[in-house]
């Protein structure tokens, strides 16, 4: 690939390869092994036909993945993509035979053309039944087996009682995937229509009977479609008492209930109550079986993850910081309590300040454009953390133009002067840092400052949101810095 990506456009969540990283030597290593254990010879292909990205995630579903990007208007350029989560990667720090067992599994969806699959279904379905076939081929190591559960063929049909012919190709197992998840769709919707007494018992017993599933599966659907069914009937009775009682009032008052309305109320109730939820998950696990993304999930986690469609989206990774920040810091003060100078709680109670989230947003021109978009961020949070965490604001461009300030609920955005060109930073942080120690701290600036960064917001995660189109890095001030780029998202397609 000869694409070049634009550093600027970069977050620096993810970081390129060339940096040097440990990491770029631990992929080298197991890149060796790869070569040895499965004849694949990873380095060489990643080297030249794919761009390698590092970003960090504490989401337990971000693994490992494999891409292409069909190079629209995105943080990458065309091309190939192995992601790699660093915080998964370093939970095998253990086992070198794992992390080579989970490039080559990644690159086998390269070579087995997974990378062009139909559009039409979904990302997971594609996944299970990409990973089954790549599990028929890669030996999976011990380490791996012991920690997490791969998905496998025949494991994973074994626990509905139908038979995987070992060794066939993606669309056999596609094929067969699509045909036991149609059957189940059909079963459950089969037994609502058993509950709402569409069809006969009989008729229910026959269609669970006559399915493919294991008798164990069997008969759990049918206990299932009797309890539903109970559900059913025990809401007609309360709702007939509750019309009953309406009834009463009326004629109370020398008024009738006609059949018709009677009948529109039934209705208009019923549609009042939420179904209960069903467990019939659960117990199809306990079972044996379970119903099929929930078997993957109950499994635990699989190596190899998401291909196909990938969404990024600048607010998900803002939103996952700030949750790790809020969360992170709730661990800590659940050991660290001092008096709370605030309330007037009862003598011997001693609450802990919440966790803080603090932003110095900068309104100069270039901000303005994403003013609306990060104030919308933000007024999610705050709804979100409501109970548990506060929001402190300072806005400013030369000078401190407005707070600190605390996010309250009829909070809409910042306050926008049109003023042009550079910002001072220091004043804001200065400010905020007064209302610290903060768990998040954000800067919010197109990084344009006239006087360099000396002082040092106090926080635990600090976080930088940049305008798309042009901003100056805060890294040099900032090592540590988390680097979002708001508005940016990418959608990486398959094939
Ligand atoms: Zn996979």
């Amino acid at each position: 690939m000869n694409t070049k990506i634009k550093e600027e456009n970069l977050t620096t969540l993810i970081e390129l390869w060339e940096k040097g990283e440990r990491i770029v030597e631990e992929i080298y290593i197991a890149c060796e092994i790869c070569n040895k254990k499965y004849w694949i010879n990873a380095w060489d292909f990643l080297w030249n036909y794919a761009y390698l990205y590092i970003y960090e995630s504490y989401k337990p579903e971000a693994t490992l993945s494999i891409c292409y990007n069909d190079g629209s208007q995105m943080l990458y350029g065309k091309g190939i993509i192995l992601m790699i989560n660093k915080i998964f990667w370093d939970q095998w720090y253990d086992c070198e035979e794992a992390r080579a067992f989970f490039i080559a599994h990644e690159l086998m969806h390269v070579f087995l053309g997974h990378l062009n699959l139909p559009p039409y279904l979904s990302p997971t379905d594609l996944n299970i039944v990409a990973d089954m076939t790549i599990h028929e081929i890669l030996k999976i190591p011990e380490c791996v087996l012991k920690r997490a559960k791969p998905v496998t063929a025949e494991e994973f049909f074994a626990q509905f009682g139908i038979k995987a012919k070992k060794g066939e190709t993606f669309e056999y197992y596609l094929n067969l995937y699509m045909s036991i998840k149609k059957e189940f769709e059909n079963i459950i919707s089969s037994i609502e229509k058993y509950a709402k007494g569409e069809i006969s018992q009989k008729e229910i017993e026959r269609t669970i009977e006559n399915s493919r599933f294991s008798k164990k599966i069997k008969e759990v659907f049918k206990e299932h479609a009797e309890k539903r069914k109970e559900q059913e009937e025990l809401k007609d009775k309360i709702i007939d008492k509750i019309i009953d009682k309406i009834e009463n009032d009326l004629e109370k008052r020398g008024e009738k209930l006609d059949k018709e309305t009677r009948e529109r109320l039934k209705r208009k109730l019923k549609n009042k109550f939420e179904p209960i939820p069903s467990d019939i998950h659960e117990k199809l696990a306990k079972s044996g079986g379970a119903g099929l993304e929930e078997a993957l999930r109950k499994a635990g986690i699989h190596p190899g993850a998401t291909i196909s469609l990938i969404y990024y989206d600048w607010k998900e990774i803002f939103k996952n910081i700030i949750g790790y920040g809020i969360g992170h810091a709730e661990r800590i003060r659940y050991t660290w309590l001092r008096p709370w100078k605030k309330t007037g709680v009862p003598p011997g109670i001693i609450p802990a300040p919440p966790p803080k989230v603090g932003i110095v947003f900068d309104v100069s021109g270039s901000m303005t454009e994403v003013a609306d978009d990060i104030a919308a961020a933000l007024r999610e949070l705050f709804r979100q953390y409501q109970d548990m965490a506060e929001f402190w604001v300072v806005e400013c461009d030369v000078k401190v133009q407005k707070g600190p300030y605390q996010i309250t609920a009829g909070w809409t955005s910042f306050y926008t002067p049109a003023t042009e060109g550079g910002t001072e930073l220091n004043p804001g942080i200065r400010e905020l840092n007064r209302y610290g120690p903060f768990d998040v701290f954000i800067l919010a600036t197109d990084g344009d400052v006239f006087e360099p960064l000396i002082e040092r917001p106090i926080t635990n995660v600090l976080v930088a949101l940049y305008p798309p189109d042009y901003y100056v890095s805060l890294k040099k001030y900032y090592p540590d810095i988390y680097e979002i780029v708001v508005k940016t998202e990418m959608k990486i397609k398959v094939g």
